[in-house]
């Protein structure tokens, strides 16, 4: 499990996925959403609604919304 850089909490696949998006694409260390919206000073939400995004767009470093809703 990886676990964030900065407050040692571990990081859902997803939240490595928007680390790798937002601050480097070979990242191999990863940050949390709250401390990636604290960095970009933004809130959570903001962080989320790009986790959405990306995924929406089908990028590959997303899992598929499974178990979410989909607008199929
Ligand atoms: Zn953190």
């Amino acid at each position: 499990m990886n676990r964030c850089l900065k407050c040692a909490r571990p990081v859902p696949a997803d939240e490595i996925a928007i680390t790798k998006k937002l601050v480097n694409r070979g990242a191999t260390s990863f940050y949390c959403a709250d401390c990636l919206a604290e960095h970009f000073q933004v809130t959570r939400a903001d962080i989320d609604e790009r986790i959405d995004y990306f995924r929406r767009m089908g990028c590959t470093l997303f899992a598929p919304a499974a178990g979410k809703e989909e607008t199929a």
